[in-house]
């Protein structure tokens, strides 16, 4: 199969051998949308750590080629998306039985396109727990939209009420996203701000959501809280960023790093169509033009290319 791979040399597109559902609960699929993200620019640049080889991609929707034997009610043919972290199966919140979803608790899950080989390929295998069937109606590309909206939707295990003054942080995809996922739960009045702006007004806003944090922003995202305000941290920075400990401790702000919300709850809010994807879901892609893809998301933070190597089932548009 046709995968883009990173190794030392940087990355190509290499022709690998196509996976096999040989385990019990694996369950092979075939991609037929997979979008660019942050993260993947950070493993192609090496900015982060990686496993080398590894493929790219952690973002997409597919249809099951084959399943192992002790795979149900899952069949060859169902739409699917996928959560991208697989857990470790051996640390001390997997082996909790009631740890579900595994994934986004285990102290070791490995990330796709990370850690073990991701989804800019034709052909991706991963176990059953991390597949998340799609229901009939959703497009492919909004399908493979489902891990953005999932750490977008993260925002609300935060503290934070409708009725409150918040302020969004930055200028790109994911706080737009954001602002969406928040307006799609009845929270209409939230201020943005980004660099280059002039500085929001200090001191006046109950949470703050970072979704690209750099010392600078940090620095007005906490001028901008109100005195015991909440700190939400939603980017995750490819290595650490300073933050002046001393201003949050005199203010008594609150910092509350967040990941993801449920996939589950995710997949409902994709296909009730309560989300606008409008100026999302970007241009799509052959995998065999990944220079173009990566030179488009250089260029354009707005709206997110996809890759799409399966042409039978290829989406042309972002409808
Ligand atoms: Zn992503
Ligand atoms: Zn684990």
């Amino acid at each position: 199969m046709r995968a883009l791979v990173r190794d030392q040399h940087g990355v190509r597109l290499a022709q690998l051998p196509r996976p096999r559902a040989d385990q019990p609960n694996d369950v092979l699929i075939r991609v037929v949308a997979a979008g660019l993200c942050r993260t993947d620019l950070y493993v192609a640049r090496g900015l982060l750590a990686a496993r080398t080889p590894v493929v790219l991609g952690h973002e997409l929707s597919g249809v099951v080629e084959e399943v192992g034997a002790g795979v149900a009610p899952l069949r060859p043919g169902d739409r699917v998306g996928v959560l991208p972290w697989i857990p470790c199966a051996e640390c001390s919140e997997c082996l909790r039985v009631a740890a579900q979803p595994r994934a986004l608790r285990c102290t070791h899950a490995a990330m796709l396109g990370v850690d073990r080989d991701g989804a800019f390929a034709e052909f991706l295998l991963v176990p059953e727990e991390c597949v998340i069937a799609v229901p009939a109606g959703l497009p492919p590309l909004a399908a493979a939209y489902l891990e953005p909206v999932a750490a977008s939707l993260a925002v609300l295990k935060a503290d934070l009420h409708p009725g409150q003054r918040g302020l969004l942080l930055g200028e790109n995809r994911i706080a737009e996203l954001t602002r969406r996922v928040l307006a799609a739960h009845d929270f209409h009045h939230l201020a943005t701000w980004s660099a280059g702006q002039p500085e929001p007004e200090p001191g006046v806003y109950d949470f703050a959501i970072e979704t690209h944090a750099t010392p600078g922003i940090l620095e007005v995202m906490m001028r901008a809280l109100k005195r015991g305000g909440l700190a939400v941290l939603k980017s995750r920075p490819a290595s650490a960023v300073s933050l002046d400990v001393r201003k949050a401790v005199l203010r008594e702000l609150r910092f509350h790093g967040v990941n993801y919300g449920s996939f589950d709850d995710a997949i409902r809010l994709l296909a009730s169509g309560r989300l606008e994807l409008d100026g999302l879901l970007g241009p799509v892609f052959a995998l065999e033009e990944y220079e173009a893809l990566f030179a488009h998301a250089e260029r354009d933070e707005t709206a997110k290319p996809f890759f799409s190597s399966n042409s039978a089932e290829a989406p042309t548009t972002a409808d």
